[in-house]
């Protein structure tokens, strides 16, 4: 390897290895380079589901609007993710208002819930009936066990009852696990190693890729959080499960990055590019909430591997904001807080508010942590204190999003 290649730029044969899969990929390649307006411009195959969707797809968590979802329809969009608690059900209910008329059947639906240790299989099949009549549906193409971060919820026999009878009856096609936890990596490992999954859908973001810090080591004295993921995701390709990353843009603090976007590119598209560059990924979901978010997002459809330009921009991007970003799938700061403050998961919530702007769903999410960061507020020790390997402030941090946060 030359000089050049070990210092600046992905590594050659890294980079090449990203562009020709997703170059191979595509549905429709001649118009790669010249199209420009915004839609779906590659579907990929979901692994063994033999689905085949849009690359950029759509978010739900933050959306409650039947016209947003109609406008990602319009541009091509055709996997809409959703899950039974998304907006206290008011998710879900956008996307079955949106689909009426017959256009149910030209997209494919992945809805969600929360399957517990002790989760009883009547109890799934009343949260699935209720997803499918928000839904206005008779099915789900992919139904996945909700936030997995801990192995023992996926040796719960409920769960496996449940899915052969909504099988059986029609109800749902596929299911999976989602995660974005501080035990991500040893959740996925053994729902991969028993075959336990058809799809699933992950945190995954150029800021958590060990490859990304290889490429700028000279800039950030880090080291990937999880060197697992990508081994991972290589191995759920090999088993041919299909794999949608989610929380691609590393916190979404779009606003800080325009007044570098010059070039061709947003970072969004940016990000977008590099998580689809990996081989082993088909698709991603992105929360979609405005028309004009949607149209930005889709000019990153089918528009090929990582360009040199984009690592300027996530380069960038990661250095204005890793000193407060919480990485998805860490969670090396657990073992400090005698108090048992679920860290990682406040600092997501708090993500919710300070980068994405949506304080409703931010309250939402931070009233299911019960306690959440409340003993921050009175904690003399802060053990936590230099326990984040990539400096964050945790009591800091946490204090300032119970603030925020608790009490509505
Ligand atoms: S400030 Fe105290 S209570 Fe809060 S996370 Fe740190 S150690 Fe735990
Ligand atoms: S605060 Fe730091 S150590 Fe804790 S989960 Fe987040 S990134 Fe990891």
């Amino acid at each position: 390897m030359s000089e050049r290649e070990g210092s600046s730029g992905i590594r050659r044969r890294e980079f090449l290895q990203r562009g020709v899969a997703a170059t191979l990929s595509l549905s429709l390649p001649g118009r790669v380079a010249a199209a420009r307006s915004p839609e779906v411009r590659q579907h990929r195959r979901l692994g063994r589901t033999e689905l085949s969707i849009s690359d950029i797809s759509f978010g739900s968590s933050r959306n409650i609007d039947p016209k947003i979802v109609e406008h990602a329809l319009d541009r091509g969009i055709n996997y809409f993710d959703t899950a039974e608690g998304y907006r206290g059900g008011a998710a879900e209910e956008a996307i079955g208002e949106a689909l009426r008329g017959g256009k149910r059947d030209k997209v494919y639906l992945a809805s969600k819930v929360r399957a517990g240790v002790r989760a009883r299989a009547e109890d799934l099949m009343h949260a699935l009936e209720e997803s499918l009549r928000r839904l206005r549906t008779d099915r789900i193409d992919v139904y996945f066990n909700h936030a997995v971060n801990d192995t023992q919820r996926l040796d719960n026999p409920e769960w496996y009852e449940f899915a052969r009878r909504a099988k059986e009856h029609g109800k749902i096609r596929f299911t999976g696990i989602s995660g974005h936890g501080g035990r991500l990596a040893e959740c996925l490992r053994h729902a991969l190693e028993a075959d336990l999954v058809d799809v699933i859908l992950v945190a995954y973001n150029f800021g958590q890729d060990p490859k990304f810090y290889e490429r700028f080591t000279r800039r950030f004295d880090l080291v990937a959080v999880q060197p697992e993921l990508p081994a991972l995701l290589e191995k759920a390709r090999a088993k041919d499960v299909g794999v949608v990353a989610m929380k691609t843009l590393m916190g979404a603090r779009l606003n800080d990055m325009r007044p570098y976007e010059h070039g061709e590119s947003t970072f969004a598209q940016a990000a977008f590019r590099w998580v689809l560059s990996n081989p082993n990924v088909d698709a991603l979901i992105v929360s979609m909430t405005r028309s004009d978010q949607i149209d930005e997002y889709l000019r990153a459809s089918g528009s090929g591997p990582v360009r040199q330009s984009d690592l300027g921009l996530l380069e960038r991007y990661a250095a204005r904001n890793a000193s407060a970003y919480c990485r998805f799938g860490c969670n090396a700061c657990a073992e400090s807080c005698p108090h048992d403050v679920p860290i990682s998961e406040v600092l997501r919530t708090r993500m919710y508010a300070a980068d994405y702007g949506d304080h409703a769903y931010a309250r939402e999410d931070y009233a299911k942590l019960g306690a959440g960061a409340s003993a921050c507020e009175t904690c003399a020790h802060q053990s936590c204190l230099g326990s984040c390997p990539y400096g964050l402030e945790i009591s800091e941090l946490t204090r300032s999003a119970h603030r925020l946060l608790a009490n509505g």
